[in-house]
């Protein structure tokens, strides 16, 4: 029997040699910044006159690669691609594709400090994100090769004399993914992997900010022994080519991580049948989160704080799991406030290369412009209690931003901001704060800071999130452990990481044979 999963294990950088090693891996990759990359159809690698640039969010002068864009006619290619390659994928054993997956996780581990540090140049991650991102990524495709093994063995079903019955999980078909920038290798090659493990092809669409990444894991797709077609890798601007991948007669499903806004038009381009289409598209769609952590009259106030620091501004604040709405019962409201201040304040803001870095920039220049517009409204309608500015010009720099007496249907309360800014909201008691919790179109993530049983089984119940922590941050949800998703807006209810999640890339087909 094959090992049974374990979650890679996170870096150790208290320790010398890793250090030694992380920085050798960085100037390895830094020496390799600005080259080309290609699309990828069927076994070609194909170059485009159409280009984009690729820059390094912590110093936006510095280009850390080109990558070629796909237009309507390479989007066809690959799809028509995909389809061809699909009559050979799905009749390999689920065990030889669960092979390939295991040997591209084992030659990422190889590889692990290389590629965190693209993370870390192309997605302005600090070393312990993009190393958690690496992580998880290796966790992805351990994990569904096991669970791909596991649907393919013989199903339970209810035993009926005089005949055999058997149930099957196959693929699907063609598959558009989708990836968010965010988590740029883990959550790229989760989804990817899921379609490939199950049996799909597909054409990937990284996202833009962080195409080179995908790139990366292309080639190393390639090493490992992935046949031509089965991905297919299409770098492109999403309101170029999305459209048109998502309507394709061909595709069978799409499976997408990112705004709720870019979810909500997939679903609704993808619900619309055109004349010559044989199938319902299905449609897996990962959106946003406007996630609060609750902090009880009588919790742990140095949990909570500690909690809600590395909740709201790992990563900038760039996750969909982030606490962007601390809501605190008024009792602890001012001390709770003071200490989480106290913590942000230490937080060490520079380049993400440096090893001292807590926050790094945001992606872009979008991203900058929408967070600081944000900050603004932030300022028109609660109280700044510290940050708010800008950082060094040479890259994205926003300050970690605490707003504090936010009303609970402010704006900085209720939209997803995907930046620095966190909201503390009063509540007069802990009803009143599961309430403000529940108030938003979201529900993905949620924590509460509690030393009283009953209150929690209260949250339990009445608080409605994918992903409830207790006396605990809300963000970092592991493979396996922390199966991840959403309800209500945040998505289509599906567990990256859980056991339900390859049967969202699988039809079951049952025979049964009379004896
Ligand atoms: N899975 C990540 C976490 O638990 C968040 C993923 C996302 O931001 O899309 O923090």
């Amino acid at each position: 029997m094959r090992e049974p999963f374990r979650n890679e294990p996170f870096t150790d950088f208290g320790v010398s040699d890793n250090i030694a090693d992380f920085q050798a891996a960085l100037a390895q990759v830094e020496a390799e910044l600005g080259r080309e990359y290609k699309l990828k159809i069927g076994a070609d690698w194909i170059e485009t006159t159409n280009k984009r640039k690729s820059l390094n969010p912590s110093q936006y002068t510095q280009m850390i690669g080109l990558v070629s864009q796909g237009d309507e006619e390479h989007a066809h290619k690959a799809i028509l691609a995909a389809a061809a390659a699909f009559e050979g994928w799905k009749r390999v054993p689920a065990q030889a594709r669960a092979r390939v997956l295991y040997k591209a996780a084992a030659l990422l581990r190889r590889r692990k400090h290389e590629f965190s540090a693209w993370l870390v140049y192309e997605a302005g991650k600090s070393w312990a994100e993009a190393d958690g991102d690496t992580a998880e990524a290796i966790d992805f495709m351990e994990f569904y090769g096991r669970e791909m093994e596991r649907l393919s063995e013989r199903q339970p079903l209810v035993p009926l004399a005089g005949e055999d019955n058997e149930l099957v999980y196959l693929p699907l078909g063609v598959g558009i993914i989708i990836p968010p920038w965010n988590f740029p290798l883990a959550i790229m090659v989760g989804m990817t992997m899921a379609a490939v493990v199950a049996g799909n092809t597909v054409v990937l669409k990284p996202a833009s900010p962080t195409a080179v990444i995908a790139a990366k894991f292309m080639e190393l797709l390639e090493d490992a022994g992935l046949p031509a077609g089965v991905v297919n890798f299409l770098p492109g601007a999403g309101g170029e080519i999305g459209d048109f991948l998502v309507e394709h007669t061909l595709t069978r499903f799409v499976c997408f991580t990112g705004s709720r806004e870019v979810g909500l038009r997939i679903n609704e381009k993808a619900a619309a049948t055109r004349p010559d289409q044989k199938w319902i598209k299905r449609v897996m769609a990962e959106m946003g989160g406007k996630d609060t952590i609750i902090v009880d009259e009588d919790a742990d106030l140095d949990l909570a704080a500690d909690a809600i620091t590395a909740s709201a501004f790992g990563y900038s604040g760039q996750k969909c799991s982030a606490c962007s709405r601390a809501v605190v019962h008024e009792a602890v409201y001012d001390e709770v406030l003071g200490k989480v201040v106290e913590r942000t304040l230490a937080l060490r803001m520079g380049k993400a290369a440096e090893q001292s870095t807590y926050i790094g920039p945001v992606i872009d220049e979008r991203a900058y412009i929408q967070i600081l517009k944000y900050i603004e409204i932030g300022r028109s309608e609660a109280t700044l209690v510290c940050g708010g500015n800008m950082g060094s010009s040479s890259g994205y720099y926003i300050e970690p931003t605490i707003f504090k007496d936010v009303g609970p249907y402010a704006v900085i309360a209720q939209e997803e901001i995907f930046g620095p800014v966190l909201a503390f909201i009063k509540a007069a008691n802990f009803e009143a704060a599961l309430d403000i919790a529940n108030n938003t179109e979201y529900g993905l993530t949620g924590a509460v800071i509690s030393r009283n049983r009953s209150r929690l089984e209260q949250a339990r119940e009445q608080f409605h999130v994918g992903n409830l922590y207790f006396n605990r941050k809300c963000t970092g949800a592991l493979v396996g452990v922390h199966p991840f998703g959403g309800f209500n807006m945040s998505g289509t209810d599906s567990k990256a990481g859980g056991r339900d999640y390859l049967l969202l890339f699988t039809q079951p087909k049952v025979v049964s044979e009379r004896f």
